[in-house]
């Protein structure tokens, strides 16, 4: 019976192959380099490494980071060009490690030297990642959802993105429904029209830099307006600064603090919000409580947004300051779709307000306000899954199980608010 399995196991994978014609994997080289200080300054300096890239490559990237607690500034000098500064990375919370920003190499010989002010407490780790031209790409255009008349973007999933199979998803993915978008720009400049390949270039530095399950996002959209499918809908990522729960993060590729977005990506981030909002009904230019930032947020918000809340674990100027001016104009483009006409209220969202209490209860709450604003209420699990309730003309819900839940308030105007509730 082995045996078997081993023949069908060889057979699939090879039919496999042949069916994604010549899929060459990406290439990964790691270093390890030793700073040593310079006889004739105070600076230190690593050896020059050689950097040369095969016919199949369409660019390289640079991950550069140190694994100990570091504060001094890094330069870095590519083959007939003047030093430049390594930037610390922009959506960074590794506990130990310090992490610089992906650089991005064209598609040529080069050689790379790196300099620092200071004395490093490790070695500088260098991971060099040469991707492979994409030539296979397949946009999904066909929506699946129920109940929404918002159009799906195109978009470009995993097997699209990734077509080696060797950018596997979080093994232990967390559900969550998003209340809140949050915007970001990808920060690195990126040197190539290989949007997959870009996007793949995301998912290792996450993945193997970052020490993140996945790539961080729900979603990308590159230049040209396609959408590519990072985490996908329903599950939490890790975009916003440890307050990731009940949100849904989407990138937009380029570095917005310098350049300016395509018209055209604009159109398609408000075309996948609208899509999603439509579907996790999210009235787009409503603020409510986010319940993992313990603050009010903008349902469409800038990772810059979260900056000092409570539980912010992080700093930064996310999306960008030519992206993110756009913000208010992007709620009014969404909010102003026909598809969300149902989900649209000029009603502002604390007008019409509900107190659950007791909370934490045995599985008895009383919802107080004016009962006759709720249109429906929806109840899920920590994981995302529908729930079953009870719940009477006076205002008692009743939760026969225990858990931790999130109670959807929908109300009479199309707005919502979402609650948690704890049954013991
Ligand atoms: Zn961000």
């Amino acid at each position: 019976m082995k045996y078997l399995m081993l023949i069908i196991t060889v057979f699939l994978f090879t039919n496999n192959t042949f069916s994604q014609n010549t899929i060459i994997a990406d290439h990964v080289q790691n270093f390890k380099l030793d700073l040593k200080k310079s006889s004739q300054s105070s600076l230190f300096f690593s050896e020059n490494i050689a950097l040369t890239v095969d016919a199949s490559a369409s660019f390289s990237t640079i991950a550069v980071f140190v694994d100990a607690p570091f504060s001094g500034n890094l330069q870095y000098q590519l083959e007939g060009q003047d030093w430049q500064s390594l930037s610390r990375y922009h959506e960074a919370n590794h506990p130990t490690r310090a992490i610089f920003e992906l650089l991005f190499l064209p598609k040529k010989n080069t050689s790379i030297q790196f300099k620092s002010d200071q004395g490093l407490p490790a070695d500088l780790s260098v991971r060099w990642l040469t991707l492979t031209t994409t030539d296979q790409i397949q946009h999904n255009t066909s929506s699946t959802r129920e109940d929404c008349d918002c159009p799906q973007p195109d978009i470009c999933g995993r097997d699209c993105w990734c077509p080696s199979g060797n950018c596997p998803t979080d093994p232990t993915p967390v559900a969550t429904v998003p209340s809140h978008i949050i915007v970001h720009h990808s920060g690195s400049a990126s040197v190539s029209d290989d949007f997959p390949a870009v996007v793949r270039s995301y998912w290792d530095f996450h993945v193997n830099i970052n020490g993140w399950d996945d790539i961080g996002y729900n979603w990308l959209i590159d230049g040209n307006g396609i959408v590519y499918e990072g985490r996908g809908s329903g599950t939490q990522g890790a975009h916003f600064s440890c307050m990731n729960a009940e949100t849904t993060g989407i990138c937009m590729i380029g570095n917005f603090e310098t350049a300016t977005p395509a018209p055209t990506a604009i159109s398609t981030l408000e075309q996948l919000i609208a899509w999603e909002a439509c579907d996790k009904m999210i009235v787009p230019a409503d603020s409510s409580n986010h319940i993992t930032s313990g603050a009010l947020l903008a349902h469409i918000s800038g990772h810059r947004d979260g900056n000092d809340l409570p539980n912010s674990c992080s700093n930064t100027v996310c999306p960008g300051e030519n992206l993110y001016p756009l913000l208010p104009t992007i709620r009014q483009n969404v909010r102003d779709k026909a598809c969300l006409n149902e989900l649209v209220s000029t009603t502002e969202i604390n007008q019409i307000p509900f107190e659950i209490f007791p909370n934490p209860s045995d599985g008895h709450f009383q919802i107080s306000g004016d009962l006759n604003q709720i249109a429906d209420l929806q109840l899920f699990s920590q994981t995302g899954q529908k729930a079953h309730f009870i719940f009477n003309e006076n205002g008692i819900l009743n939760i026969k199980v225990s858990g931790l839940f999130i109670l959807k308030i929908i109300r009479q105007n199309g707005t919502a608010a979402t609650h948690k509730l704890l049954v013991y």
